[in-house]
Protein backbone atom coordinates (compact mmCIF):
# COMPACT_ATOMS: atom_id res chain seq x y z
CA UNK A 1 0.00 0.00 0.00
CA UNK A 2 1.07 3.37 -1.15
CA UNK A 3 1.17 6.97 0.47
CA UNK A 4 0.90 8.67 -2.95
CA UNK A 5 -1.80 11.42 -3.43
CA UNK A 6 -3.16 10.58 0.06
CA UNK A 7 -4.67 13.26 2.46
CA UNK A 8 -4.63 11.96 5.92
CA UNK A 9 -6.34 12.72 9.41
CA UNK A 10 -4.40 13.18 12.29
CA UNK A 11 -6.19 11.90 15.45
CA UNK A 12 -5.15 11.37 18.86
CA UNK A 13 -4.46 7.44 20.04
CA UNK A 14 -7.56 8.46 22.37
CA UNK A 15 -9.88 9.20 19.21
CA UNK A 16 -9.38 5.46 18.30
CA UNK A 17 -13.45 4.33 18.34
CA UNK A 18 -14.07 7.64 16.09
CA UNK A 19 -10.77 7.49 13.93
CA UNK A 20 -12.18 5.07 11.03
CA UNK A 21 -15.36 6.82 10.19
CA UNK A 22 -12.87 10.26 9.58
CA UNK A 23 -10.76 8.43 6.99
CA UNK A 24 -13.22 5.79 5.43
CA UNK A 25 -13.16 7.55 2.13
CA UNK A 26 -11.33 6.59 -0.84
CA UNK A 27 -7.68 8.84 -0.92
CA UNK A 28 -7.02 9.11 2.96
CA UNK A 29 -6.00 7.02 5.88
CA UNK A 30 -4.99 8.00 9.19
CA UNK A 31 -2.05 9.21 11.37
CA UNK A 32 -2.37 8.41 15.33
CA UNK A 33 -0.79 10.59 17.80
CA UNK A 34 1.11 10.12 20.89
CA UNK A 35 3.00 7.43 22.72
CA UNK A 36 0.69 4.32 22.37
CA UNK A 37 0.20 5.41 18.68
CA UNK A 38 1.27 2.15 17.62
CA UNK A 39 -1.12 0.45 19.61
CA UNK A 40 -3.97 2.32 18.26
CA UNK A 41 -2.78 1.27 14.73
CA UNK A 42 -2.75 -2.26 16.04
CA UNK A 43 -6.28 -2.10 17.24
CA UNK A 44 -7.83 -0.37 13.74
CA UNK A 45 -5.79 -2.59 11.30
CA UNK A 46 -7.26 -5.84 13.41
CA UNK A 47 -10.35 -4.56 12.73
CA UNK A 48 -9.95 -4.45 9.22
CA UNK A 49 -8.98 -1.11 8.44
CA UNK A 50 -6.75 -1.02 4.71
CA UNK A 51 -6.02 2.61 4.03
CA UNK A 52 -2.84 3.41 5.56
CA UNK A 53 -1.89 4.15 8.96
CA UNK A 54 0.76 5.91 10.81
CA UNK A 55 2.10 6.85 13.68
CA UNK A 56 3.52 10.11 14.71
CA UNK A 57 5.02 9.86 18.84
CA UNK A 58 5.28 13.69 18.49
CA UNK A 59 8.11 13.70 21.04
CA UNK A 60 8.96 16.89 19.00
CA UNK A 61 5.73 18.74 20.64
CA UNK A 62 4.75 20.52 24.14
CA UNK A 63 6.54 21.92 26.88
CA UNK A 64 8.99 19.00 27.48
CA UNK A 65 9.89 18.47 23.76
CA UNK A 66 13.03 16.93 23.57
CA UNK A 67 15.93 18.49 21.15
CA UNK A 68 16.29 16.64 17.24
CA UNK A 69 19.59 15.84 18.66
CA UNK A 70 18.31 12.80 21.10
CA UNK A 71 18.79 9.20 20.07
CA UNK A 72 16.01 8.00 18.04
CA UNK A 73 14.78 4.53 19.50
CA UNK A 74 14.76 1.06 17.61
CA UNK A 75 12.03 -0.55 19.36
CA UNK A 76 9.88 2.20 17.98
CA UNK A 77 10.27 1.65 14.53
CA UNK A 78 10.21 -1.75 15.26
CA UNK A 79 6.70 -1.31 17.16
CA UNK A 80 5.23 -0.07 14.35
CA UNK A 81 6.18 -2.27 11.65
CA UNK A 82 4.82 -4.98 14.13
CA UNK A 83 1.83 -3.37 14.55
CA UNK A 84 1.16 -2.70 10.65
CA UNK A 85 1.96 0.85 10.15
CA UNK A 86 2.05 1.78 6.22
CA UNK A 87 5.82 3.19 6.70
CA UNK A 88 7.24 4.09 10.10
CA UNK A 89 7.78 7.12 11.18
CA UNK A 90 11.13 7.83 13.67
CA UNK A 91 10.53 9.23 16.77
CA UNK A 92 12.10 12.89 16.24
CA UNK A 93 13.09 15.84 18.74
CA UNK A 94 12.22 19.59 17.60
CA UNK A 95 15.15 21.14 15.16
CA UNK A 96 15.67 24.71 16.16
CA UNK A 97 16.69 28.11 14.65
CA UNK A 98 19.79 27.19 12.15
CA UNK A 99 19.97 23.85 14.77
CA UNK A 100 21.79 21.92 11.63
CA UNK A 101 23.16 19.88 14.38
CA UNK A 102 19.83 18.49 15.25
CA UNK A 103 18.70 17.95 11.72
CA UNK A 104 21.84 16.01 10.36
CA UNK A 105 21.74 13.51 13.82
CA UNK A 106 18.00 12.75 12.40
CA UNK A 107 18.70 11.67 8.83
CA UNK A 108 21.77 10.22 9.63
CA UNK A 109 19.94 8.04 12.47
CA UNK A 110 16.97 7.75 9.89
CA UNK A 111 18.86 6.48 7.13
CA UNK A 112 19.65 2.84 9.12
CA UNK A 113 16.03 2.13 8.84
CA UNK A 114 14.70 0.98 5.35
CA UNK A 115 11.29 2.80 4.42
CA UNK A 116 11.47 4.40 7.61
CA UNK A 117 10.61 8.38 7.28
CA UNK A 118 12.48 10.75 8.83
CA UNK A 119 10.02 13.10 10.76
CA UNK A 120 11.62 16.95 10.65
CA UNK A 121 10.04 19.18 13.19
CA UNK A 122 11.15 22.44 12.10
CA UNK A 123 11.70 26.28 13.33
CA UNK A 124 9.45 27.76 10.63
CA UNK A 125 12.91 29.62 9.78
CA UNK A 126 13.81 26.72 7.83
CA UNK A 127 11.10 26.64 5.74
CA UNK A 128 11.61 30.64 4.88
CA UNK A 129 14.80 31.87 4.91
CA UNK A 130 17.07 28.69 5.36
CA UNK A 131 14.63 27.15 2.98
CA UNK A 132 17.23 26.23 0.24
CA UNK A 133 19.40 24.55 2.77
CA UNK A 134 17.10 22.33 4.51
CA UNK A 135 16.02 21.34 0.63
CA UNK A 136 19.56 20.38 -0.65
CA UNK A 137 20.31 18.13 3.05
CA UNK A 138 16.92 16.25 2.34
CA UNK A 139 17.94 15.40 -1.40
CA UNK A 140 21.76 14.50 -0.24
CA UNK A 141 20.47 12.09 2.64
CA UNK A 142 17.63 10.85 -0.01
CA UNK A 143 15.58 9.38 2.72
CA UNK A 144 11.92 9.83 2.80
CA UNK A 145 10.92 12.63 5.17
CA UNK A 146 7.81 14.52 6.70
CA UNK A 147 7.88 18.23 7.82
CA UNK A 148 5.89 19.44 10.74
CA UNK A 149 6.59 23.12 10.61
CA UNK A 150 6.30 25.47 13.63
CA UNK A 151 3.49 28.31 13.86
CA UNK A 152 5.09 30.69 11.96
CA UNK A 153 4.85 33.64 8.84
CA UNK A 154 3.06 31.89 5.77
CA UNK A 155 5.30 30.09 3.53
CA UNK A 156 5.72 29.15 0.12
CA UNK A 157 4.41 25.70 -0.39
CA UNK A 158 7.26 22.71 -0.10
CA UNK A 159 7.24 19.27 -2.31
CA UNK A 160 7.20 17.43 1.06
CA UNK A 161 5.21 15.26 3.01
CA UNK A 162 3.30 17.33 6.09
CA UNK A 163 2.33 16.03 9.66
CA UNK A 164 0.48 18.07 12.01
CA UNK A 165 -0.94 20.46 9.47
CA UNK A 166 -4.08 22.61 9.02
CA UNK A 167 -5.24 23.83 4.98
CA UNK A 168 -1.45 23.90 4.55
CA UNK A 169 -1.56 19.60 4.06
CA UNK A 170 -3.09 20.78 0.73
CA UNK A 171 -0.88 23.53 -0.48
CA UNK A 172 2.04 20.54 0.24
CA UNK A 173 0.04 18.04 -2.11
CA UNK A 174 -0.86 20.58 -4.86
CA UNK A 175 2.74 21.49 -4.83
CA UNK A 176 3.88 17.76 -5.21
CA UNK A 177 4.14 16.50 -1.82
CA UNK A 178 3.37 12.59 -1.93
CA UNK A 179 1.39 12.95 0.87
CA UNK A 180 -0.03 15.34 3.66
CA UNK A 181 -2.11 15.07 7.07
CA UNK A 182 -4.57 17.35 8.50
CA UNK A 183 -5.26 17.42 12.59
CA UNK A 184 -8.62 16.87 13.63
CA UNK A 185 -8.15 19.42 15.98
CA UNK A 186 -6.49 22.66 16.64
CA UNK A 187 -3.70 21.46 18.72
CA UNK A 188 -2.76 18.64 16.01
CA UNK A 189 -3.10 21.37 13.43
CA UNK A 190 -0.10 23.12 15.23
CA UNK A 191 3.52 23.10 16.31
CA UNK A 192 3.36 25.52 18.75
CA UNK A 193 6.58 27.69 20.35
CA UNK A 194 7.92 26.60 23.63
CA UNK A 195 7.17 28.05 25.81
CA UNK A 196 3.72 29.57 24.23
CA UNK A 197 0.67 31.37 25.78
CA UNK A 198 -2.55 29.38 25.17
CA UNK A 199 -4.93 32.21 23.02
CA UNK A 200 -8.36 32.69 24.52
CA UNK A 201 -8.03 30.75 27.68
CA UNK A 202 -9.36 27.28 28.40
CA UNK A 203 -13.13 26.92 26.81
CA UNK A 204 -15.59 24.51 28.09
CA UNK A 205 -15.96 21.86 25.33
CA UNK A 206 -12.58 22.32 23.56
CA UNK A 207 -11.66 24.58 20.58
CA UNK A 208 -13.93 22.81 18.29
CA UNK A 209 -13.40 24.64 14.44
CA UNK A 210 -14.76 23.99 11.77
CA UNK A 211 -13.39 23.71 7.99
CA UNK A 212 -15.45 26.72 6.13
CA UNK A 213 -14.95 25.66 1.81
CA UNK A 214 -14.87 29.53 1.66
CA UNK A 215 -12.64 31.05 3.30
CA UNK A 216 -10.07 27.84 2.75
CA UNK A 217 -9.74 27.62 6.90
CA UNK A 218 -11.09 26.38 10.07
CA UNK A 219 -13.42 28.66 12.04
CA UNK A 220 -14.09 28.13 15.87
CA UNK A 221 -18.02 27.12 15.89
CA UNK A 222 -18.72 30.04 18.04
CA UNK A 223 -18.39 32.30 15.14
CA UNK A 224 -19.82 30.21 12.19
CA UNK A 225 -21.65 32.40 9.64
CA UNK A 226 -24.86 31.98 7.75
CA UNK A 227 -23.36 29.97 4.88
CA UNK A 228 -24.58 26.30 4.69
CA UNK A 229 -23.23 23.58 3.59
CA UNK A 230 -24.22 20.55 1.19
CA UNK A 231 -22.59 17.79 3.12
CA UNK A 232 -24.19 14.53 3.94
CA UNK A 233 -23.44 15.81 7.69
CA UNK A 234 -24.88 19.13 7.20
CA UNK A 235 -27.78 18.35 4.95
CA UNK A 236 -27.68 22.06 3.26
CA UNK A 237 -28.52 23.11 6.99
CA UNK A 238 -26.58 26.50 8.15
CA UNK A 239 -23.02 25.83 9.20
CA UNK A 240 -23.98 27.27 12.78
CA UNK A 241 -25.86 23.94 13.28
CA UNK A 242 -22.22 22.89 14.02
CA UNK A 243 -21.75 25.20 17.17
CA UNK A 244 -24.21 23.12 19.27
CA UNK A 245 -23.43 19.47 17.65
CA UNK A 246 -20.87 16.83 19.06
CA UNK A 247 -17.68 17.16 18.10
CA UNK A 248 -17.51 13.81 15.95
CA UNK A 249 -19.97 15.43 13.99
CA UNK A 250 -18.03 18.69 14.19
CA UNK A 251 -15.23 16.62 12.74
CA UNK A 252 -17.09 14.74 9.85
CA UNK A 253 -18.35 17.52 8.59
CA UNK A 254 -14.34 18.53 8.38
CA UNK A 255 -13.60 15.16 6.98
CA UNK A 256 -16.23 15.48 4.04
CA UNK A 257 -15.26 18.93 2.86
CA UNK A 258 -11.68 18.41 2.68
CA UNK A 259 -12.21 15.25 1.11
CA UNK A 260 -14.01 17.13 -1.76
CA UNK A 261 -11.33 19.75 -2.08
CA UNK A 262 -8.87 17.22 -1.92
CA UNK A 263 -10.45 15.07 -5.14
CA UNK A 264 -10.96 18.42 -6.98
CA UNK A 265 -7.21 19.02 -6.47
CA UNK A 266 -6.46 15.24 -7.79
CA UNK A 267 -8.85 15.71 -10.74
CA UNK A 268 -6.97 19.12 -11.33
CA UNK A 269 -4.97 19.27 -14.99
CA UNK A 270 -2.09 21.82 -13.03
CA UNK A 271 -2.58 21.53 -9.13
CA UNK A 272 -0.30 24.18 -8.59
CA UNK A 273 -2.56 26.62 -9.99
CA UNK A 274 -5.83 25.05 -9.34
CA UNK A 275 -4.11 25.89 -5.53
CA UNK A 276 -3.20 29.55 -6.28
CA UNK A 277 -6.52 30.45 -7.76
CA UNK A 278 -8.25 28.51 -5.09
CA UNK A 279 -6.19 30.92 -2.86
CA UNK A 280 -7.03 34.40 -4.66
CA UNK A 281 -10.46 32.93 -4.51
CA UNK A 282 -10.77 33.24 -1.03
CA UNK A 283 -8.70 35.79 0.19
CA UNK A 284 -10.72 38.28 -2.12
CA UNK A 285 -14.23 36.73 -1.18
ZN1 LIG B 1 -20.97 20.05 6.24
Amino acid sequence: MDLRDRLLVQVSTRDVYDAVALAGHPGSGLVFTGQAAHDAVRMVRRNGYDGPLLADRRRYAGSARVRGTARLSADWIADQVEAGATAPLTDSGYIGKRDHEALHAILEQAIQWEGAIAVLPVHPRWVAEDRPVLVRTITDYGTPVALVVEDGPPYRPLPLPLLSAGVAALGALAHGAEWAAIGVREVLRHLYPEPHEVRGGWRRGGARSAFVPERLDFVPVERLGEGTCGCSTCHGRPLRHLARAEEIEVNSHNAKVLHRLHNRLLRATHRERWWWELRDATLTA
